[in-house]
């Protein structure tokens, strides 16, 4: 699943409860359930891997200055519970060769990835642009 898709899953849930024993637990965890279910990925990704990093990076940035400018949520915790949500994909951007098993793990969760299944992340995404501001 995009970064972009955890992050806004996570801010919306912050943002929507205002309560940090719900938005922080839910935060760290959403990333390893969201995994499981079906969403973008596959050959295609793995063939294109560079430039949907970039375009995750550009929309999430620009969803996450919307969020930042539209909302009276502190800008602080949500940059930090977006990090939280997505801390596993950013590590695996990163530091891939020095966790062996999480990368297992991570890698070995998500069963259900297909092209098709950016139709989903899109469709979390307006819900939850949907829940934050209408
Ligand atoms: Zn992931």
């Amino acid at each position: 699943m995009l970064v972009t898709t955890h992050a806004m899953v996570a801010a919306t849930v912050a943002i929507k409860t205002g309560n940090p024993y719900i938005y922080i637990p839910f935060a760290a965890a959403d990333h390893f359930t969201f995994d499981a279910f079906p969403h973008f990925g596959g050959k295609w990704i793995n063939d294109h891997f560079k430039s949907v990093a970039i375009i995750d990076a550009v929309v999430g940035i620009t969803l996450f200055l919307i969020l930042a400018r539209y909302t009276k949520f502190s800008v602080l915790i949500l940059l930090a519970v977006c990090l939280l949500a997505g801390w596993p994909d950013l590590l695996w951007l990163t530091k891939r060769r020095r966790f062996p098993k999480f990368f297992k793990f991570h890698a070995g969760i998500q069963k259900f990835e297909a092209t098709s299944g950016i139709l989903i992340e899109v469709a979390i995404v307006a819900v939850c642009l949907a829940l934050i501001f209408v």
